[in-house]
């Protein structure tokens, strides 16, 4: 008990070190006699519950969070902060998950999305069906959870095709970044699978936007880091959802045995036809971490003792994932095309795992491992996370100088580390969002978690992964990036970085929003 009184009070000291203070001429004399003005809370229960993220990293307090209770409330706080002298900066926080304080306002004023959920009609999410060229769309609300878009929808029998790996996160969260999973491959980010959205800009307009209306609108917010507005309503792309998913994992000692067989799964199975296969990922497995991790618990706990082996003897297996939905009319014919498939794989004999599971189980498959982990008090621990995009012609120099190395003699790798490729054709370059010029390109994802006071050694290993890459001239595009010069997020965006600016000026010309992505702040 002891033991524990002294962490929480050592914890209770590292959350208030390095908060902005509130600021003392907040709020300004005329907004709290606006009429949503009750909805503006200032308590400090309000503001510490908005003053850190998923991070655990970053803690910093806004003056104010509003609570809204419809997208006009969004619309009056900025139109309000945009016509007044003395402009404060106002950031949607969706689920908060960003890891270094991206959804933060220090000073300003958290717009607390998730409060819409309760005042909406139809849970914030509606089905319909175009009448003239007949798919199917949802129209959800940005403050919607996936989880949620996903039950909505799967009672129509429909469900979106593109995903992130983790549902408990808000539409506008993900689109504000790209979306990405298994399944991006085929149906591209959740970026590229919006028809429509209402936005209000930094000018407090609530605009309708779409690739035929206010078009530059809609690709600024697409991958936008929440730099133009603020997403209230997607129009999402949703089709007929399958009954069950064959799960299937393969192991590797051979990396470029494993990123040959995913460069060429992605390649044959990125059309849209149906014996393709649905996903494809791949992570990393190391004697630092149990085979199963909170991301999936997949391997049945008799083969995890000869898997363990298989690491102690390599140092890194290489583990390629991939799932293919079936229903009714399908299920005899899947499981013939899987052993079709597995004839042209290179995974080391015996070491085929599959399950046979329901597609919602497949979507949230995250979930558990998170409500273990939560039950453990390890939920709620500093994540000093890196994910990057790394053009596919050096990922063997990627393996080599940072798995190989950098990774295996720190030694200190917790949590799962992803890794798997994408086509560059499935991505919209218009949109906001910044990835390699090369065709094929992979995502790498480092999700540590770490104990309280040692998260800077992980970053510092961070660090040195992406200055190798520097070095090495592999041109990286860090996803959700953070802690950038201004030089560097202009070498960040690159040949994006002109029109970003000019959007800015565009859309959010006093550069109130999002501050905490610290771009223009
Ligand atoms: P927040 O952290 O609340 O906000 C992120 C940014 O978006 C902020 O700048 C915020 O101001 C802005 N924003 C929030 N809502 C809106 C809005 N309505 N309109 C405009 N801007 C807005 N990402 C993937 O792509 N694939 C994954 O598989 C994946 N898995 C994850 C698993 C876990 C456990 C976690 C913690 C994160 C994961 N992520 C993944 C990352 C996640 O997509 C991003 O962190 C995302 O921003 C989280 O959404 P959020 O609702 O928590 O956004």
């Amino acid at each position: 008990a002891y033991f524990i009184l002294i962490l929480l009070f050592i914890s209770r000291i590292r959350s208030t070190v390095g908060k902005s203070k509130p600021s003392t001429n907040f709020p300004p004399p005329n907004l709290l006699t606006l009429d949503f003005s009750e909805r503006i809370r200032t308590d400090p229960l309000a503001i510490e519950s908005a003053s850190s993220d998923y991070g655990n990293i970053v803690h910093e307090n806004p003056a104010a969070v509003l609570h809204p209770s419809s997208p006009q409330d969004i619309v009056s706080l900025i139109k309000f902060a945009y016509n007044n002298s003395g402009t404060f900066t106002i950031s949607a926080r969706g689920r908060s998950h960003s890891v270094f304080g991206q959804a933060m306002a220090p000073n300003g004023v958290i717009v607390d999305m998730m409060r819409l959920r309760s005042h909406r009609e139809n849970n914030g999410v509606i089905v319909s069906k175009n009448p003239s060229l007949g798919y199917f769309y949802a129209d959800v609300g940005g403050e919607q959870l996936w989880i949620d878009v996903l039950k909505a929808t799967m009672e129509h029998g429909l469900a979106p095709v593109a995903w992130t790996d983790y549902l408990y996160l808000t539409v506008g969260g993900t689109l504000s970044n790209a979306g990405i999973s298994g399944q991006s491959f085929r149906y591209g980010p959740q970026i590229s699978n919006v028809y429509e959205m209402d936005v209000v800009t930094g000018k407090g307009e609530l605009v309708t936007c779409s690739p035929h209306k206010n078009s530059e609108l809609f690709y600024a917010v697409l991958g936008g880091l929440g730099q133009f507005g603020i997403i209230t309503r997607a129009r999402i792309a949703i089709e007929p959802a399958p009954k069950r998913v064959k799960w299937v994992r393969m192991l590797y000692s051979d990396f470029s045995a494993f990123t040959k067989d995913q460069e060429r799964l992605i390649a044959i199975n990125g059309r849209r036809q149906s014996s393709a296969l649905d996903y494809v990922e791949g992570s990393l497995l190391m004697n630092q971490g149990p085979p199963n991790n909170w991301r999936s618990s997949f391997f049945p706990s008799s083969d995890i003792p000869r898997i363990m082996s298989l690491v102690t003897q390599h140092g890194i297996i290489y583990c390629l994932e991939v799932a293919k939905y079936y229903d009714d009319s399908t299920q005899h014919s899947v499981p013939k095309e899987l052993e079709q498939m597995y004839k042209g794989l290179s995974f080391i004999s015996g070491f085929k795992l599959e399950k046979d599971v329901s597609f919602m189980d497949f979507l949230d498959r995250v979930r558990n491992g998170e409500l273990k982990l939560q039950s453990q008090g390890l939920w709620d621990v500093p994540h000093p996370w890196l994910n990057l995009f790394l053009p596919k012609s050096r990922i063997s120099d990627f393996n080599s100088g940072v798995f190989q190395d950098i990774v295996l003699k720190r030694n200190i790798t917790t949590g799962p580390v992803l890794i798997y490729p994408m086509n560059r054709n499935k991505w919209d370059d218009r949109t906001s969002a910044v990835i390699p010029e090369e065709e094929v390109f992979y995502t790498v994802g480092f999700l540590h978690s770490s104990g309280l006071n040692d998260w800077q050694r992980y970053d510092d290993q961070n660090k040195e992964v992406l200055k190798f890459c520097e070095k090495g001239g592999i041109k990286v595009k860090e996803y959700f990036p953070h802690n950038k010069t201004k030089e560097e997020w202009i070498n960040h965006f690159g040949s994006k970085w002109k029109i970003f600016r000019e959007r800015k000026s565009m859309f959010d010309p006093k550069m109130m929003l999002s501050p905490g992505q610290r771009i223009f702040n």
